[in-house]
């Protein structure tokens, strides 16, 4: 059985007066039944991971594949960890846009993340070009291939499908995108990591989830949660999106 997962990627927004953020959150929904996960910006990791306790757990949005040296602003994984991180997202469709990191780079990251203890969500999704083509799957499985490093398990990956042209637009994929995808993903990982991996392992939808869409984004075959960006930046907007991941 996998645990649906509700994470919140706060990019690049959230000061230290944002923190009561965590404390809403946690006084409506810490007894939830689904994995709560808040990435804020790496300025407020320690603070959040200090202030949430064990039923909400704080990552990172990014790491460095290397575990020290000279890579100027730069944060390692082992540094994430040791100030309470517990997950990072590699591969995020604005990395990948903004630093130009393709599916090696989100690979070695993913394998640092694992070195450190942490546990990676994968991101993968096609642009607006490659779905008019036709080649949504193709784009999908390539990045699946290229991103997942051999030795992942439902431990230590979590994949976030996301369609880049749904994120921060407002344009959620149909339910039947949804499930074309994530059945796909399902499949290319058992045929990759056998049946009792790639069962345990989870697969999250992203891309202008909502309160009002999140029950029909969670009623889709294959989808065990979210990765949420604007929504999860006020507990009011994520607590509709868990209240809706706990009924599904
Ligand atoms: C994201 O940044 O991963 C994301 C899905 O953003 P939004 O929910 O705002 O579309």
């Amino acid at each position: 059985m996998r645990r649906k997962l509700a994470a919140g990627n706060w990019k690049m927004n959230g000061t230290r007066a944002d923190l009561v953020e965590i404390d809403a959150l946690i006084a409506a929904h810490g007894g939830a039944t689904s994995e709560v996960l808040i990435c804020p910006p790496a300025t407020l990791i320690h603070a959040m991971s200090g202030r949430a306790d064990a039923r909400i757990a704080v990552g990172s949005q990014d790491c460095h594949a290397a575990t020290s040296g000279a890579h100027t602003g730069d944060v390692s994984a082992d540094m994430l960890a040791d100030i309470g991180a517990s997950h990072v997202i590699t591969g995020h469709s604005e990395r990948r846009a903004d630093h130009g990191e393709g599916d090696a780079d989100v690979a070695a990251k993913t394998r640092a993340a694992w070195a450190a203890g942490l546990l990676a969500i994968v991101c993968i999704g096609e642009t607006l070009a490659d779905r008019k083509s036709g080649d949504t799957l193709k784009v999908v499985g390539a990045q699946l291939a290229g991103s997942v490093p051999d030795g992942a398990t439902g431990a230590n990956t979590v994949i976030a499908y996301e369609p880049v042209w749904a994120i921060g637009t407002g344009e959620v994929a149909t339910v039947a995108q949804i499930a074309e995808v994530h059945d796909f993903i399902r499949a290319e990982l058992t045929a990759r990591f056998g049946a009792d991996v790639a069962g345990a392992m989870r697969i999250l939808y992203g891309g202008s989830v909502k309160p009002a869409n999140a029950a029909e984004v969670f009623a889709t075959s294959n989808v065990d949660g979210a990765l949420v960006g604007g929504a999860s930046l006020k507990a009011s907007d994520f607590g509709g999106i868990i209240a809706a991941l706990d009924a599904a």
